[in-house]
């Protein structure tokens, strides 16, 4: 007699069932959206855990972003019914990498307090190695050999082997010659990169056969979410770890591949089952989360796409209310309409956190957040470093990291004259050439400097000033609580006084910013925790807690879900994105609609798509005509709520016929509650301004800006 499934287990379906009950060898579960992959991933962890078959601490769990790892967590805790402790091997890509590099940072040449660098500091060491070998800054931005380190990275190709290929292309093909020198710099500062946090363990796994036999033995079980976006290095780190159990699952959608443009090989997905011979392959059709229209939206979206392994979906619940699709005159009245919209949800009793604005990129959340400051209504900004990219917050965060690691010299470099002590960039300069003549790091090579008389008596004197200062914060580092050590350095360093003396409009929001840092420093245990942390988030909630509204770009939703989901700018340029077009052309159009069907298939009840015939893009206004996308939506699973004649005949659709290139004259009426409210509240339309006229798709600079400068060359 067997004995009665778990109540984990009672609620999946057939095929789900299969999927967490076929714990050994390979499997791989490939299936639409909204089908209960991570689910599955879920219980399967729950269902190992509860069997016994292994201990949390050797289950390996590779999520996308540490939200999503902090979900997993909490949830298997209730399949359990108890906390799920100890799984240490739970997280991101980068954070179980950076776990495994401080254990084995010697074998790295690094020591284990080496710094984990963001961008930012990547592309300040970059111009530093470019300044050393005299090269223009002007003509070979850093950007784009950071783009091409980045490139590589992704491929696993380390200087040896780019030297190696043809590296024609960037600086005239010195390209794998700086890259090597970056390299070599890194390890002098005792840092990484985002890209070495599975470099460094992949070597290390080849050239020491006894590290990788012991990982070998403890990972008994293996999961991977989003499999379809890994890239050659996250494959081939987790082919070297799945040699040894080869209890391997991973699950992933060829659809939902949005990240090309960062590396990601979907590729990896549809070879699974060539690297695992004897794997399992399930497929999952039963879609849980959406309803019936906007399932089908969004499944005639994606059927576009000519590269595809094509999968059936299907909707669980009724219909539903069809997928809105409505257009506005500029992108701040799309912003006010939206904000009525919400606003009119939450009268109805809809809580805010389950509605989302699901941008394309980033800078459309600004107009967002205005509005919402203006309607107090409460909004979280989710995804990309945001928060930590202030210049307020990464100067802050400069004086921590020297103080919890006095060799970081790009941090001490940024906050040397942060507020002005009169330390000017002769100082500065004089101070990087101390550190590399002699070897030191920056604060080593202040203090030389000061002591050898070197500078002027003023400098002098400053320098001397903060280099004690460091000693002093460093001093009390394990002895007064994190938080409060914070404050003291904030203060102590004259930051926080410079800008309550600041008159500038933003100075008030940077204080509060500050203040915010120091209240996100309290869960940690102490200040290296904090800032490992912040070296790795990508999702930072702003308001956790509170019901709120969440605006996050497309790219950050994969994985979640809402009742309602708001998708602005769909707007030829900007959605699909001009630069995805023009570089990559019908790979970049598939992968922009496989975005747009990630987008829909965020949300379980309500889809509501804008457009807006105007928009400001950096100060200037750009005419706009309509997405694509919107007439790939099929008309019978779409209301049109009203369409604006801000689109004169002649713009029309990329099609030429565009269902929403319509020629009214502009007041035609409004039909949603939002509008009519609006219209009643007399807002001023605004003005076109002077680019409204101009014809053509708009140009950007949104968040693909790295992209924009890909090499053309060493990435073959
Ligand atoms: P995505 O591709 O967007 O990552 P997914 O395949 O990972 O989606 P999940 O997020 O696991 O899908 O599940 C989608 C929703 O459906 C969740 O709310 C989940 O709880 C629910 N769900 C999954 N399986 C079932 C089931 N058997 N019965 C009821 N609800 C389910
Ligand atoms: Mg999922």
């Amino acid at each position: 007699v067997r004995a009665a499934a778990p109540d984990y287990l009672a609620g999946l379906n057939p095929e789900q069932r299969e999927a967490v009950e076929t714990l050994d060898g390979p499997l791989l579960v490939l299936a639409g959206a909204g089908t209960g992959k991570t689910r599955v991933l879920t219980t399967r962890i729950a269902h190992i855990l509860a069997l016994g078959r292994a201990r949390p601490f050797e289950i390996l769990a590779v999520t996308f972003t540490n939200k999503a790892a902090r979900e997993m967590r909490e949830r298997v805790g209730k399949l359990l019914g108890h906390a799920a402790e100890g799984m240490e091997w739970l997280g991101t890509f980068h954070s179980i990498g950076a776990r495994m590099l401080r254990r084995h940072a010697e074998l790295a040449g690094l020591k284990p307090s080496f710094t984990i660098l963001d961008t930012d500091d990547q592309i300040r060491l970059i111009k530093q190695v470019l300044a050393a070998e005299n090269i223009d800054d002007k003509r070979w931005p850093a950007r784009q050999l950071a783009f091409a380190i980045d490139g590589w990275k992704n491929r696993a190709l380390s200087p040896e082997k780019v030297l190696a290929g043809e590296a024609q292309g960037y600086a005239a093909g010195r390209g794998a010659e700086l890259y090597a020198i970056y390299q070599a710099r890194l390890k002098q500062l005792n840092a990484v990169d985002f890209g070495d946090l599975l470099l460094e363990p992949i070597r290390i796994f080849r050239e020491q056969p006894d590290v990788l036999a012991q990982y070998h033995r403890r990972f008994r079980y293996m999961l991977v979410d989003e499999y379809q976006d890994t890239n050659v290095a996250q494959y081939l780190w987790l082919r070297l770890l799945a040699q040894g159990s080869k209890n391997l699952a991973c699950v992933g959608d060829d659809d939902q591949s949005i990240y090309g443009w960062r590396g990601a090989e979907v590729e990896n997905i549809l070879r699974f089952d060539k690297d695992f011979p004897d794997a399992k392959v399930v497929r999952l059709e039963r879609n849980y989360r959406s309803t019936g229209h906007i399932l089908n939206a969004a499944s005639h979206l994606i059927a576009r796409n000519e590269g595809r392994l094509g999968k059936t979906l299907r909707p669980q619940t009724e219909l539903g209310d069809k997928v809105t699709v409505a257009g506005s005159w500029d992108s701040g009245e799309e912003a006010r309409a939206i904000g009525d919209e919400i606003e009119a949800l939450q009268t109805k009793g809809h809580k805010l956190d389950d509605m989302a604005i699901l941008v394309r990129a980033s800078f459309q959340m600004r107009e967002f957040e205005e509005r919402f400051i203006t309607l107090g209504l409460n909004y979280r900004v989710v995804g990309g470093p945001r928060f930590y990219e202030r210049a307020e917050i990464r100067d802050a965060m400069a004086y921590l990291r020297v103080v919890a690691s006095p060799a970081d010299s790009l941090a001490f470099e940024r906050i040397v004259n942060v507020p002005k002590r009169g330390l000017g960039d002769v100082t500065v300069k004089a101070i990087i050439e101390r550190a590399r003549a002699d070897e030191v790091t920056m604060p080593e090579a202040a203090r030389r400097l000061c002591d050898a008389g070197a500078l002027g008596a003023k400098a002098r004197a400053a320098l001397k000033d903060l280099v004690l200062s460091f000693d002093r914060w460093s001093a009390e580092l394990d002895k007064i609580p994190h938080v409060e050590l914070a404050e003291k350095i904030l203060e102590e360093s004259g930051y926080t006084d410079m800008w309550s003396k600041d008159r500038t409009a933003e100075a008030q929001g940077r204080l509060e910013n500050l203040k915010e840092l120091v209240r996100s420093m309290e869960p940690f245990e102490n200040l290296r925790g904090f800032l490992e942390h912040v070296s790795l988030v990508m999702d930072v909630d702003g308001a956790r807690g509170e019901d709120a509204v969440t605006v996050m770009t497309l790219h950050a939703a994969k994985g979640l879900e809402f009742d309602t989901v708001f998708l602005p700018g769909w707007e030829e340029g900007l959605f699909p994105h001009q630069r995805s077009l023009d570089e990559n052309g019908r790979a970049g159009l598939e992968e922009e609609r496989r975005l747009a069907y990630v987008g829909l298939t965020r949300a379980r009840r309500r889809a509501k798509v804008w457009f807006a015939s105007n928009r400001r893009v950096h100060g200037m206004w750009q005419s706009s005509i309509p997405s694509r996308f919107l007439d790939e939506l099929p008309e019978a699973d779409v209301d049109v709520i009203e369409v604006p004649a801000a689109f004169s005949s002649g713009m029309g659709g990329v099609y030429g016929q565009s269902r929403f290139d319509k020629t009214e004259p502009f007041n035609s009426t409004y039909s949603t509650p939002g509008w009519k409210r609006a219209q009643e509240r007399g807002f001023d339309r605004g003005s076109p301004g002077p680019g409204a006229r101009s014809r053509g798709p708009m140009t950007i600079e949104g968040e693909l800006v790295a992209a924009s400068t890909a090499p053309s060359a060493g990435f073959a």
